[in-house]
């Protein structure tokens, strides 16, 4: 879903994430470089741009010669569409009825999964001249959406048979392509070439799509027509030990101030029930946010942050909007208005979503997705600066 920031007014942001659109564009254009000149590329941006804002995201990507896109939602197309963005649009949720218009009008192009979808959608194609695109969705391992592949020669007999509508893909994805067995991964994709088969001899070809991050760093014979990278062009790659694509750049830092700064006696107890207490004299810095900015309550007590360039413990438990930092072993003295990076560099220090997701037990996709989309966003071009 797209959240709307409110109306600028920046002195009240203290805490924000900060996205570097250049680093953005230098991540796509590694990857155009990577891929050989017959590959296409389906930038993923849905839950509005990994948290980095689909909008920016879309026109920096289309800046740097993107001219494929994935969104989940017919709605996310849509402000896409009125935001300036060509080329396909790939809708991977489908579409609801009341959403036949909508993917008329705006040249979405849906993933389908039940041949009513397709009469539903040929009604409300008649007057468009050239078509709705579709890509039908074979789900050849992962468990979850698309279609059986026995059933792909009935379904393709009946997007054959529905006025105005072709097959502009044929999809599947990969449940484990991060994994370190890559067994399944070639079971799958060979699954995806025996229904590829059956296409070829169809009278709509479509592009054959497979490969998300992971299988297109590793896996060059998984290309097929388009590869669909999401987390790659943020700056980062599903899992650091199986796949290996270096140069990217992190797009996304979280960044607040100190507020307030203690001398707090040794035995005092910090925060909200106490969890942690102080063992020597302590310096203690706060900082304006919490477990509403993202910034979980379980990562109270096991997180660092950078403060003048170091590395200092978080301590206590995180609140809503009030997070305690130790700085005591900083040389020069905190001062309210001191940046504190959560994540991103400072310095020579430097702490990337991996490390926050090891914290939290999660991935590094849903530390961008909570840090992004819970926060004011402010845009910058670093690498351009
Ligand atoms: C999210 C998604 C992708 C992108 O995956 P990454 O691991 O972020 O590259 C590709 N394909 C589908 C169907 C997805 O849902």
């Amino acid at each position: 879903m797209v959240r709307r920031q409110a109306a600028a007014f920046s002195s009240s942001h203290r805490s924000r994430v900060e996205i570097d659109l250049a680093a953005l564009r230098f991540n796509y254009r590694l990857i155009r470089n990577f891929l050989g000149e017959k590959t296409g590329i389906l930038s993923v941006v849905k839950s509005d741009g990994y948290g980095h804002g689909m909008e920016a995201v879309a026109a920096a990507l289309q800046e740097a010669g993107a001219d494929g896109f994935c969104v989940a939602e017919v709605e996310e197309g849509v402000i896409l569409r009125e935001t300036g963005i060509k080329g396909d649009i790939i809708v991977f949720l489908g579409f609801r009825p009341d959403e036949c218009r909508a993917i008329v009008d705006y040249s979405l192009q849906p993933i389908v999964f039940d041949p009513e979808q397709l009469s539903l959608l040929a009604s409300s194609a008649g007057k468009k001249k050239d078509g709705i695109g579709i890509h039908l969705k074979v789900d050849t391992g992962m468990g979850r959406s698309g279609i059986a592949p026995v059933l792909v020669p009935e379904f393709i007999r009946a997007i054959e048979d529905a006025e105005g509508i072709y097959l502009a893909g044929m999809m599947s994805h990969f449940h484990g392509a991060d994994q370190k067995a890559t067994g399944s991964s070639f079971e799958q994709n060979e699954l995806f070439r025996q229904v590829n088969c059956l296409l070829r001899g169809s009278s709509m070809p479509g592009a054959a799509h497979i490969a998300n991050t992971a299988a297109m760093v590793r896996f060059p014979e998984m290309h097929w027509d388009k590869v669909r990278p999401g987390i790659s062009l943020y700056g980062y790659l599903p899992d650091k030990n199986t796949c290996n694509f270096p140069g990217l750049k992190p797009v996304m830092s979280l960044k607040t101030e100190v507020f307030q700064v203690r001398q707090m006696p040794a035995g005092t107890g910090i925060s909200y029930g106490h969890s942690f207490r102080t063992d020597r004299p302590t310096r203690l810095a706060l900082a304006p946010l919490g477990y509403n900015e993202g910034y979980l309550r379980l990562l109270s007590n096991r997180a660092q942050v950078l403060v003048h360039g170091r590395r200092v413990p978080q301590v206590g438990n995180i609140c809503m909007n009030m997070t305690a930092l130790d700085v005591t072993d900083l040389p020069e003295e905190v001062l309210p208005g001191d940046e504190v990076v959560l994540m991103g560099e400072q310095g020579e220090e430097k702490i990337d979503a991996d490390e926050i997701a090891g914290w939290m037990g999660t991935l590094n996709y849903e530390v961008l997705c909570l840090f992004g989309n819970l926060n004011h966003r402010c845009y910058l071009n670093k690498s351009d600066l």
